[in-house]
């Protein structure tokens, strides 16, 4: 979970840009033919709205599909944001997920729903005051820009609608019943298949990018360990593993900046004694701290941010290895996960007869203002980046796949693009952005 305020969105364009924009058709009469490198929630959704453009488009992943950290996510998304561009993108990245069986064309049932809207509350208890009055402003700021879903309760109010939280010395809630959190297994195994049976996208796991195919400074194609390439375009959506992909781009001004891979780590345990049904209507709920927690599969979820090395020089396998500093069962007396799960029980008491907690991690990919990277190559022609997404990469991906298959379209670089009923910006995403000040709380 990532909390950005930096998305720039431009509304004063108005539907006569956007539908200019989202009218041009691909090059070459919709015959080029894309490869796209990552099989995570970025390349499904990239690999889907480009097919829909009218690109070929072949998928190529060294592993199984989900193989980095699309599978290893807390896979949140809020709408509640501090500026009216982020908003509006969360809200139609929501919407996209909203309607996911009918863009995949399968029924509408709970087991092919990919978001689960059970809210995203945020407590306050009473040493938090100044903290509830931001959020509380923050809220009429929300409905000046017609998100009227976001709602302030008092403690009553809080009290009755959650009642897992703790009463003694609550001050109130800010909460948004949009929010949730998405089913990433469902997301990624439909995509694929509406891709291949209604798109003819070809998906070709356990095939390793190993370089490009150059002329000049063109990219033609990748060279993989199965074999030449050749394609009119490539995605790079590799995440964690970009930099070592584009170490094969000679460049003469110092490189492009670097995803940085940090690890994460989350809890998952049974709580007792709290009825099941009223358990799986828990919404994510983010205390103060920072520290949140949401049920998931009949586990409650667990998960806070702590300083953190970049493991630059990590290897697959250390996508899920465990340090010992993090691991409630061996971590000693400093023990960061008895440290988040305490901290959790203090705000959910149920919390406090838990079973033995399970551990797993990943990966976030890091830029420099926690922004991602969603651009043309500024020096190698036919190539565009979709990486970096820090720890929002899976609720972004809508409008990442939407802004990939615009730049496509266009062949060159954009200012704008148009999603769902808006016009976006898309030089906060350009690889020569200056890094100003990100927000910082990345959980
Ligand atoms: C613990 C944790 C909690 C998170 N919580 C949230 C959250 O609440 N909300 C949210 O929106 N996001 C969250 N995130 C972030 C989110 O999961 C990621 O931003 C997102 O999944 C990135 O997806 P991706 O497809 O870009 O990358 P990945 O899923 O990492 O996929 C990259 C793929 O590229 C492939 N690849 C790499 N190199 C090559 C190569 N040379 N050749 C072929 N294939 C290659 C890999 O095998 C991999 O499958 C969280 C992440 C973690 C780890």
């Amino acid at each position: 979970m990532f909390h950005s305020e930096s998305l720039i969105f431009v509304p004063s364009l108005g539907d006569e840009v956007m539908t200019k924009l989202q009218g041009i058709p691909p090059p070459n009469g919709g015959k080029n033919r894309v490869i796209v490198i990552g099989a995570g929630m970025t390349g499904a959704t990239c690999a889907h709205e480009l097919a829909h453009a009218g690109f070929n488009v072949v998928v190529l992943d060294k592993g199984a599909v989900g193989n980095g950290s699309s599978t290893r996510s807390a896979a949140c998304i809020r709408t509640q944001f501090g500026t009216r561009e982020n908003v509006k993108a969360m809200r139609a990245a929501v919407g996209y997920f909203v309607d996911f069986p009918g863009i995949m064309g399968i029924p509408d049932i709970p087991s092919n729903r990919a978001i689960v809207q059970n809210g995203y509350l945020y407590p306050f208890w009473v040493t938090d005051l100044a903290a509830f009055q931001a959020a509380q402003e923050l809220a009429l700021r929300m409905h000046e820009w017609s998100h009227d879903t976001v709602e302030v309760l008092d403690k009553q109010q809080t009290i009755s609608r959650f009642p897992h939280l703790n009463p003694e010395r609550l001050l109130g809630s800010r909460f948004c019943g949009m929010d949730g959190f998405l089913n990433v297994s469902v997301i990624l195994d439909e995509t694929f298949r509406h891709c291949r049976e209604e798109h003819q996208v070809v998906l070709r796991t356990g095939v390793e990018v190993t370089s490009f195919i150059l002329k000049k400074h063109t990219v033609q194609g990748v060279e993989t360990s199965q074999g030449r390439i050749e394609a009119d375009l490539v995605v790079n959506c590799t995440n964690i593993w970009s930099p070592r992909l584009t170490q094969w781009l000679p460049r003469s001004n110092g490189g492009m900046p670097k995803v940085m891979p940090v690890k994460r780590y989350l809890y998952m345990l049974k709580v007792a004694g709290v009825n099941s049904d009223e358990f799986e209507r828990w919404p994510m709920t983010v205390f103060p701290s920072g520290c949140y927690c949401r049920p998931d599969g009949g586990n409650l979820m667990i998960g806070w941010a702590h300083q953190a090395q970049v493991e630059q020089d990590f290897r697959d396998t250390d996508q899920d290895m465990i340090e010992e500093a993090f691991n409630p069962k061996t971590g000693g007396e400093h023990n960061y996960g008895q440290h988040a799960i305490f901290e959790a029980s203090r705000h959910v008491p149920a919390i406090m007869e838990m079973g033995e907690p399970r551990v797993t991690c990943g990966y976030y990919g890091v830029t420099p203002d926690h922004q991602p990277f969603i651009s043309y190559d500024e020096d190698y022609a036919r190539l565009i980046h979709a990486i970096g997404f820090s720890g929002h990469g899976a609720m972004f991906s809508p409008v990442t796949g939407k802004f990939v298959a615009m730049l496509a379209q266009a062949n060159e670089t954009m200012r704008w693009a148009g999603i769902r009923g808006d016009v976006l910006g898309l030089k906060p995403f350009s690889l020569s952005r200056s890094f100003g000040a990100g927000e910082h709380m990345v959980i």
